[in-house]
């Protein structure tokens, strides 16, 4: 199936991007597109106009000050996976970008635009969760925890642009997920952290409602940073998803045994 018809414009900078949108009768940011392209090339919609963010100088780059890390919204998976910087503080977050889909994905897909689409098998919204990182836009400072509304919906209008995501780096934190065997989405993934702040654990590709904290997860954690705290966890498979990939209780085993290798790894 081919693309409707639409008027591409490359943004120079934050605000041109605003000015191109707002000047559109029905316009669509686009960074990697490899979420936005595909939902194009099925025609589930239908914009006139797509703004690329992706040449945005200051929407690029990593910056580490400190356990500071500040991530730019058009930053590749793959620069990610591959950053030193952020691997010296947080190797987890390296971690999670090498996992996501395949190599193509990875060098073309931006860490702003899945946070923005927030689809709810995506790994990135589990470390942003989990890590009480900030969504940083063009207009304000969003807390992870006001963020993530329900599945493909969170906090962000039309019109914001997300301009970098940035956490202070945990003392520890590990990332696991059983990855679906042709797309590599998470079939269930589980981030946990544990800072200053306490111990986060956040299940992406689970839940009804998309990503989630786990209170029960959170408290035994809290108690015994390892991975033998989790075995007791109940995990209530009743706000879970089931679909053609597996069933809510399936995942519910997922959900643990994805903490257990979570903390494993971390
Ligand atoms: C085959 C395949 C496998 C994949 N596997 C995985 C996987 O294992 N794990 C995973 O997490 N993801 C996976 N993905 C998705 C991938 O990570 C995408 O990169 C991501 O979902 C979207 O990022 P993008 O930069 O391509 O955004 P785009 O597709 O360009 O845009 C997505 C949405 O975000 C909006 N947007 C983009 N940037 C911004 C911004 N800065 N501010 C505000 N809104 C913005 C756009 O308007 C659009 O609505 C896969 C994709 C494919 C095609």
């Amino acid at each position: 199936m081919q693309l409707y018809s639409t008027s591409y414009h490359r943004a120079s900078s934050v605000e041109d991007a605003g000015k191109l949108l707002s000047g559109a009768d029905d316009g669509k940011f686009i960074a990697g597109g490899q979420t936005l392209i595909a939902g194009l090339k099925q025609r589930l919609a239908q914009p006139s106009d797509l703004v690329d963010l992706r040449h945005i100088e200051s929407l690029k780059g990593i910056k580490v000050e400190g356990r500071r890390v500040t991530i730019g919204a058009a930053v590749t998976h793959a620069e990610v996976a591959s950053s030193a910087a952020i691997r010296a503080v947080c190797p987890a977050v390296c971690s999670l970008a090498s996992m996501i889909g395949d190599p193509h994905v990875r060098h073309m897909g931006t860490i702003g635009g899945s946070v923005a689409n927030d689809d709810p098998a995506a790994d990135y919204p589990s470390a942003v969760l989990a890590l009480g990182a900030t969504v940083v836009t063009n207009s304000r400072e969003i807390a992870a925890d006001d963020f993530f509304v329900s599945l493909f919906e969170t906090a962000l209008a039309e019109d914001e642009i997300i301009t970098a995501i940035r956490f202070d780096a945990p003392e520890k934190a590990g990332y696991a997920k059983f990855a679906n065997p042709a797309s590599r989405y998470a079939m269930t993934g589980v981030f946990v952290a544990k800072g200053a702040g306490g111990v986060r654990v956040a299940v992406t590709g689970a839940g009804a409602s998309g990503v989630f904290r786990h209170a029960g997860l959170e408290a035994a954690l809290s108690t015994n940073w390892s991975p033998e705290a989790v075995a007791g966890v109940e995990i209530d498979s009743s706000e879970l998803m089931s679909d053609l990939h597996c069933t809510a209780e399936y995942r519910a085993n997922l959900v643990r045994v994805m903490a257990k290798r979570a903390v494993q790894a971390a």
